[in-house]
């Protein structure tokens, strides 16, 4: 294990000084070890092997991929897939590939390629080798695809099916009971290749037959019953046009992908593990028709994020967009990495999120709380504080004029972050009007309140310390104005100011120099920690207050917060501007990222 190359991580999070070990590593270290792909040659781009083999011994020690199909937007789920096989490559000398799989010839939309695109890296990974590389798309290899196809009808390990889907379903079997042979089955080579080409030459009906690979009708595994691996679609491919009228399916595609891109470590979800065998066979018989290079990748399978409190399916997240459940795909309450970056997440917290879930082979449901979890652990070690005012009432300092001067401000600071000095002081001012929050005053207190009531003193935080005298309520009898007095010579940082001791500081924000903002006060989307599961109708679930929209006041230096800054509202949570509406010192709009403690469901 010593020769294993330095990990390139970033820096680690506090805390987190080594990462777990995990299977994979376990394999790959394994394979490092044993020089399992030391003898691989790698031509500069993907490619058969020929291709292969006049080119240079692999630089990277192991690659991996991820590949989406580019049909929606990325969601938490994939984060995981993208920390864990970009990270994996980064760690042990590797590269991974970002590969669009596009071997499906529906609509593609330039703008999920663009979003994948973008948010690999923000999450900070870029893929094929090279800053800025394009990404591989698996349209690229439908010559290969059918070439493969050719070659197994030719060795006699593929044959053209034209049972209908009905039979062929029937005759499959199921889990008890063995499948039956298809007539069309002991074809003659000769035959098979003849009509596979009409297929491909557009001479047969859309879902007239297909080409099947011929493994074992009896096979325990299902998959090995002659999977079918080429269909007739006549369908025009965004990047091939209307080139092919037969495309290669989904299992037959995907290995191949893999084999040409020269990948060792094929990572992906738990529900393929039945697919392995298929995966297996089918390369074994392309490496020993020479097509492809050897070793092949292997697939090894690992547990899909499940998380409690969002639904992660491109198709029900796309069904939220298009009801208008949200406001869209980057709406801050979705579980997609667009709305997670508006919502404040940076791609630290995702990382650190990825790393300390880790992988397993057993399915399981990550709480909700632990990925506000790494969103706050993050922030606070770099988020500015600030302070903000939520839902402000007026305070009056009654005896300002007396013992300030009427009309004066009286200038206070506070630091920018408690544990970093560096980043300097931040201006404000008190004066004889500030706002406060409406429930730091209770006319009659309830056990162990120890802000304002009538009577009691508090400090206003980086102020003074004030005596509250009481209140005047309108005609409804709803608190319009506290009233209090300040007690002179009490100014924090000043000498002497400790001298009146109070069990209460809050928060506030001068009238002359607080500035409106809106702040957008987020919830959990679904109130049902499973909103999905078992077939629920997750739409029922969606929690009808999972926004609220506040017209807060914000101290001054908020003024020079730029979209997509994060700050820490004392006392109340960290919040970000919003990366869509927020206008730099004209309009200020703050999305609440996450409270400061986790106090959901207490
Ligand atoms: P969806 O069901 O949301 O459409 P998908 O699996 O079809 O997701 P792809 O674009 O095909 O989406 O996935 C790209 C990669 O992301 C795959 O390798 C897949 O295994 C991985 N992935 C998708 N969802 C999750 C998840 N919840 N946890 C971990 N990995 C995931
Ligand atoms: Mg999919």
């Amino acid at each position: 294990m010593s020769a294993l190359p330095p990990s390139k991580a970033p820096a680690a999070a506090p805390g987190e000084a080594t990462k777990p070990s995990n299977f994979l590593r376990q394999i790959i270290e394994a394979d490092l070890a044993n020089g399992t792909y030391t003898a691989r040659q790698w031509a500069g781009s993907p490619g058969d092997a020929a291709h292969h083999a006049a080119g240079q011994p692999d630089p990277a020690k192991i690659r991996t991929r991820f590949p989406p199909e580019p049909n929606g937007y990325l969601h938490i789920g994939h984060a995981k897939s993208i920390c864990l096989n970009f990270g994996l490559a980064r760690d042990y000398g590797g590269v991974c590939h970002l590969r669009f799989d596009d071997t499906n010839p529906e609509k593609e939309d330039t703008e999920y390629v663009n979003a994948i695109i973008d948010t690999v890296k923000w999450l900070g990974y870029d893929w094929n080798g090279a800053p800025d590389a394009a990404p591989y798309q698996a349209s690229d290899y439908f010559d290969f695809m059918y070439r493969a196809a050719e070659y197994l009808v030719t060795a006699g390990h593929a044959y053209v099916d034209e049972q209908t889907v009905e039979q062929m379903r029937i005759n499959r079997g199921d889990f008890g009971k063995p499948g039956v042979d298809s007539p069309f089955r002991s074809r003659t080579t000769a035959e098979n290749l003849a009509i596979f080409r009409e297929m491909r030459d557009g001479q047969h009906e859309d879902g007239s037959m297909v080409l099947r690979a011929k493994i074992d009708m009896a096979s325990p595994n299902i998959n090995m019953r002659d999977p079918a691996i080429y269909r007739i679609r006549r369908a025009t491919h965004h990047h091939t046009g209307d080139k092919w009228c037969i495309y290669p399916m989904y299992t037959f595609a995907h290995p191949i992908e893999d084999a040409l891109e020269q990948i060792t470590h094929s990572i992906c979800t738990l529900e393929f593990e039945d697919q392995r065998p298929f995966y297996d066979w089918l390369l074994a018989r392309l490496c020993e028709g020479g097509l492809l290079a050897s070793p092949p990748p292997r697939q090894y399978e690992f547990a899909r994020l499940n998380l409690t409190y969002v639904v992660t399916s491109k198709r029900k997240l796309a069904q939220l967009v298009y009801d208008h459940k949200v406001s869209g795909w980057d709406d801050p309450r979705m579980p997609t990495i667009v709305g997670l970056r508006r919502r404040g997440y940076t791609p630290e917290a995702l990382n650190l999120f990825a790393e300390r879930i880790g992988v397993t082979k057993s399915d399981s449901w990550i709480d909700y709380s632990t990925l506000e979890g790494c969103l706050r652990e993050t922030l606070d070690h770099s988020a500015p504080r600030t302070m903000a005012v939520l839902d402000p009432v007026k305070l009056v300092l009654t005896n300002w004029d007396a013992v300030m001067g009427a009309g004066k401000l009286d200038a206070c600071s506070a630091p920018v972050h408690p544990h970093l000095p560096e980043l300097g002081k931040r201006q404000f001012n008190i004066g004889k009007e500030v706002w406060i929050e409406r429930g730091d005053y209770e006319e009659t207190p309830p056990k162990g309140f120890f802000r304002l009531f009538p009577g009691n003193k508090v400090r206003l935080k980086y102020g003074h310390v004030i005596s509250c005298t009481g209140a005047v309520k309108d005609a409804s009898g709803r608190v319009t104005e506290v009233h209090a007095e300040l007690i002179p010579d009490t100014k924090s940082g000043t000498p002497g100011a400790d001298a009146v001791k109070v069990k209460g500081v809050i928060t506030w924000v001068a009238v002359a120099d607080g500035l409106p903002a809106e702040v957008r006060m987020y919830d959990r989307l679904f109130s049902d920690a499973q909103p999905d599961a078992g077939g629920k109708d997750f739409i029922e679930s969606l929690n009808p207050n999972s926004l609220k929209v506040v017209h807060a006041i914000v101290e001054p230096s908020l003024a020079a917060a730029k979209a997509d800054d994060k700050f820490q509202f004392e006392r109340h949570g960290y919040f970000v501007a919003d990366r869509v509406d927020h206008v730099q010192g004209t309009k200020l709009v703050f999305n609440l990222a996450v409270g400061l403690k986790d106090s959901w469901g207490k």
